[in-house]
């Protein structure tokens, strides 16, 4: 729980913020019924971190990808957003959030309307063939997936790889100017729902505070940069629940 107090300095900053930027990590869809990766019962306590997302491993055997993500990723056509990725929408909307900057690669910022998501660890929307690089939707894909059969190139026979970013693998650059172009000029850096431990997109809250900005974090665990925030609290649930009545 959050005291009201904390709460009506969460409104007050965003209502004065100029260029409010939310970065955004794995704690803001776990309401969705999206594992985290990290958490308690996170993902990586399951399934092999070091093999699901690792592209030689992928490259040696792309099955275990994809068995092992047919239902976290290609059952999201049955997940949605929640209070969260709404209350950011529509702060977007209203012209208090400029853009998400999202750790996630669930779709859900897309799917409750946010227009600028500026996704640093891709997305699974497109899928590359890995041979003559044709693209495929997420929608074809995972109707393969949901049979247990491994998608395969119509045209070459090739493996496809979802353009979700994977160990051993840069971040996509175009994502990673925006998002550090977008930081920089934020006044008000909110981050929630992430642990700020994953490079390089955990150090985007350092070019705000850098360029002289301000930053709130909220997240039920502690991160590296507690001690730079203005204002720090626990419960996402409870905050948006009460942003939503009072802006
Ligand atoms: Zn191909």
């Amino acid at each position: 729980m959050e005291d009201i107090s904390t709460m009506d300095k969460f409104i007050k900053a965003l209502r004065e913020a100029q260029y409010c930027i939310v970065f955004t990590g794995a704690g803001v869809s776990t309401l969705s019924g999206i594992q985290d990766f990290r958490g308690e019962k996170g993902l990586y306590k399951k399934v092999d971190a070091d093999k699901i997302f690792d592209l030689s491993y992928f490259h040696q055997d792309p099955s275990y990808y994809y068995r092992n993500s047919k239902d976290f990723i290609y059952d999201l056509e049955e997940k949605e957003p929640n209070i969260i990725h709404q209350e950011i929408a529509r702060l977007e909307k209203i012209g208090i959030v400029k853009a998400v900057i999202t750790q996630n690669i669930d779709l859900l910022h897309q799917k409750a309307g946010s227009v600028k998501v500026i996704a640093v660890h891709g997305s699974p929307e497109v899928h590359k063939c890995l041979e003559c690089g044709r693209n495929f939707t997420f929608r074809e894909i995972s109707r393969v997936v949901q049979r247990d059969e491994l998608p395969t190139c119509d045209s070459c026979g090739g493996i496809i790889k979802p353009e979700i970013t994977f160990f051993g693998e840069m971040l996509p650059a175009g994502a990673l100017e925006q998002a550090i172009a977008e930081s920089s000029r934020a006044d008000l850096m909110v981050v929630l729902g992430s642990s700020l431990v994953v490079q390089p997109a955990a150090s985007f809250p350092l070019y705000t505070l850098e360029n002289g900005g301000q930053m709130i974090i909220v997240n039920n665990m502690a991160t590296p940069l507690d001690s730079r925030a203005f204002l720090r609290c626990q419960d996402l649930y409870t905050l948006f629940a009460y942003t939503r009545e009072h802006i």
